[in-house]
């Protein structure tokens, strides 16, 4: 699969990038689904009337995908209820009420961490998952038998999405974790090399990468190009290394790991301090809202508690997300709590979130040619519509990241992604029901 400079110019809207992180008072609950990551969801260890500390654990990982769960607020235990994510999937949920202390959990205490499995074992026990949206437990990256296959941690500071700017402050505000976290990785890992990749608008953050690249001659700063989607994982390693990863294999075949630059601060936070994820940074931002700004959050406190601690809403919201505007998800109702993965909340009025009814396409190409990975989303819609899986199997659309450059760039307002993600399912559909078949 070949890369170029395809994707789309967006507008910025980053008023928020010079507002530094402001921490919002303790909720009166916080609600922690157990699946807050990709794989399986945590299993719940406190029951109602349980007390519990900030850090202490509530739900502990299952399996080898997964991630442990840690209360966010002292307080106690109310009850393990259901929550329904936004991807539909029903998982339990854990209802702390808050006392208000914020009491740190008396037993932590800062790992210690003298090789490789220590190393590996903390990021694990951290609970930290990819920050920046994708949410796979990030010590998984990790696991490789030969670790001398890991030559390059690529940084993703891109944060090319419009609206968020909690990865800038990570990046201005906690780089001393983030260089905890580096020499951590070189130093137990052994990786020989460090590039962070940044869209070049965001001119200070570059700045303050430089100034630990000045301290550590295995790190490079790479200002990348404004042009969405940057922060691709894909796109991200071409436009750093030059390496292209083939279809349907991952980083690590390319001897790359890739993490965003708030999930290496929080590593580096755990390092130093031994407290688990418990809060975030995320933008708040949108034309709903009255005071926009970043803020630093428990996680699981409620989309709509997060908002009154911004003022609340200039305008009834007609669309709220969780993340930005191309890949974001719609939250459920304004209860649904801050995920682990959560970098930004943003609600738009009615009139900004109205979106055009589609018109016929007009076969203009504009789809095909912004898409970063070369697919053909018109041509994989038509065959979505015709049920043609023979023609979906040559348009691959498993390869879709769902950037949204495509409909965001299509003059009909085709929803193209919402076609290429029905157009996965109904191949995935197929191939399991051929293997089904063969066995
Ligand atoms: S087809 Fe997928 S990867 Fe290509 S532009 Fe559209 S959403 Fe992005
Ligand atoms: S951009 Fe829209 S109108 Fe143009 S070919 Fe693609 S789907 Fe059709």
């Amino acid at each position: 699969m070949a890369f170029s400079l395809h994707g789309v110019h967006l507008p910025h809207r980053k008023a928020t990038a010079r507002m530094a992180a402001v921490r919002v008072a303790a909720p009166k609950s916080v609600l922690l689904p157990t699946m807050m990551h990709i794989g399986r969801p945590a299993v719940p260890v406190v029951k109602a009337g349980d007390h519990v500390d900030v850090g202490t654990l509530v739900a502990e990982q299952d399996g080898l995908i997964s991630s442990p769960v840690y209360a966010s607020v002292s307080g106690t235990v109310k009850k393990i209820t259901e929550i329904v994510l936004s991807g539909g999937a029903a998982v339990p949920a854990i209802l702390i009420e808050s006392d208000g202390a914020m009491t740190p959990d008396p037993a932590l205490c800062p790992p210690v961490v003298g090789s490789r499995a220590d190393l590996i074992e903390a990021i694990r026990k951290s609970g930290v998952v990819g920050l920046g949206g994708a949410g796979f437990p990030t010590y998984v990256k990790f696991l490789t038998e030969d670790p001398g296959r890991i030559r390059e941690l690529i940084v993703n500071g891109a944060e090319c999405e419009p609206y968020i700017t909690s990865d800038t402050r990570a990046m201005l505000d906690e780089s001393a974790d983030m260089a905890l976290a580096f020499r951590a990785l070189e130093e137990h890992l052994g990786i020989p090399r460090i590039l962070i990749g940044i869209e070049n608008n965001k001119k200070e953050a570059i700045a303050q990468m430089r100034r630990l690249a000045e301290q550590d001659p295995r790190i490079t700063v790479r200002p990348l190009r404004t042009l969405y989607p940057q922060g691709g994982e894909k796109v991200l390693i071409y436009h750093t290394t030059g390496k292209v990863v083939p279809a349907g294999k991952l980083p690590i075949d390319v001897g790359c790991v890739v993490s965003n630059c708030s999930t290496l601060a929080a590593i580096g936070r755990y390092l130093r301090t031994g407290m688990p994820l418990v809060e975030r940074c995320i933008t708040v931002d949108g034309s709903a809202v009255r005071e926009p700004g970043n803020v630093i959050v428990p996680i699981g406190m409620a989309a709509g508690d997060v908002f009154e601690a911004c003022g609340g809403f200039s305008a009834a919201p007609g669309k709220v997300l969780y993340g930005g505007p191309m890949m974001g998800v719609s939250v459920p109702d304004l209860a649904a709590p801050v995920l682990k993965n959560t970098n930004a909340l943003l609600a738009f009025s009615e009139k900004d979130a109205a979106i055009p009814a589609p018109t016929a396409c007009i076969s203009c190409g504009a789809c095909q040619n912004h898409c970063p990975f070369h697919l053909r989303p018109a041509a994989i819609a038509r065959a979505y519509r015709n049920g043609d899986v023979k023609k979906l199997e040559k348009l691959q659309p498993e390869l879709c990241m769902e950037c949204g450059c495509c409909a965001y760039i299509c003059p009909a307002g085709r929803p193209l992604v919402q076609t290429n993600k029905l157009a996965k399912a109904v191949l995935r559909d197929a191939r399991a029901k051929e293997k089904e078949a063969a066995q």
